[in-house]
């Protein structure tokens, strides 16, 4: 049985319903990841084979288990889809499964899911095309908002103050960065970034994300410079790296920061 917020339920009733949302959350991903870098839009026209442009039917749609049956073929041109539609898939349903296990059945356990699987879906659509979109860390941020208003994931106010330093750290470093080498170093996307953050983590973590996000792009670099292969034009978007960060806060940053303010005597 697993404690939710109507009562004890068994645990198959709970994850059942977790693991088709997750896997229905994956294809949406995968819509997303295709769609939004190509500003087409999201709703219409319904989901085709990128290669024939044959319309999808609803049972070649069930994630993971119709690309299976379709051995990875489009069941018009016949053609191979990549693999990548049920990875996707299969990532998504496995990041509920474990947002829910560790969160619990509540609004964390959905905030936090929801929040693993666009940081996931963000970091393939940065890798690919270096745009954080609005459609992704706008939602984002009002389920963090709502959160903290409603549910408790976190002080009001350290949510509201989370979001300012979010908004203000990132602008700076995008002002900065464009002061400094004259060239976008950062977009807006990346604000709206930090703002999402904000909600989620409060101001103090959110610092601490950015820290992190930087070390961790520094430390990617020194292979690349030794190799010899120029960085200058910014060879890797900094998102993945801000995700990573996040997800590190999320589980381990109040003891860096714990331990970090030992360290210095505070
Ligand atoms: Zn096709």
């Amino acid at each position: 049985m697993i404690e939710t917020p109507w009562g004890p339920f068994p645990i198959w009733l709970v994850y059942t319903p977790v693991v088709i949302l997750g896997a229905a959350l994956g294809s949406f991903a995968n819509v997303l990841i295709y769609r939004l870098p190509r500003e087409e839009s999201i709703v219409s026209p319904s989901s085709r084979c990128p290669k024939c442009g044959r319309p999808i039917r609803p049972w070649e749609n069930i994630p993971v288990l119709s690309w299976i049956i379709l051995r990875g073929k489009c069941a018009g041109c016949k053609q191979s889809i990549s693999i990548r539609y049920p990875l996707v898939e299969l990532v998504c349903c496995c990041l509920a499964v474990f947002g829910v296990s560790w969160f619990g059945f509540n609004y964390s356990g959905f905030a936090y899911s929801m929040l693993f699987i666009s940081l996931f879906t963000l970091i393939i659509i940065d890798l690919e095309h270096w745009l954080l979109p609005f459609m992704i860390t706008i939602p984002m941020t009002i389920i963090g908002l709502v959160g903290a208003v409603f549910f408790d994931l976190r002080g009001i106010w350290d949510c509201l103050f989370g979001m300012a330093a979010g908004f203000a750290l990132f602008m700076a470093l995008l002002l900065g960065g464009k002061a400094l080498f004259k060239r976008d170093a950062m977009g807006g996307g990346d604000v709206v970034f930090g703002i999402m953050a904000g909600a989620f983590l409060g101001w103090k973590l959110t610092i601490l994300m950015i820290f992190l996000a930087s070390l961790l792009g520094t430390l990617m670099a020194i292979p690349i410079l030794i190799a010899g292969r120029d960085i200058s034009g910014r060879a890797i978007p900094f998102g993945p790296f801000l995700a990573v960060a996040m997800v590190i806060c999320i589980f381990v940053g109040d003891y860096i920061l714990k331990w970090y303010t030992g360290l210095i005597g505070l």
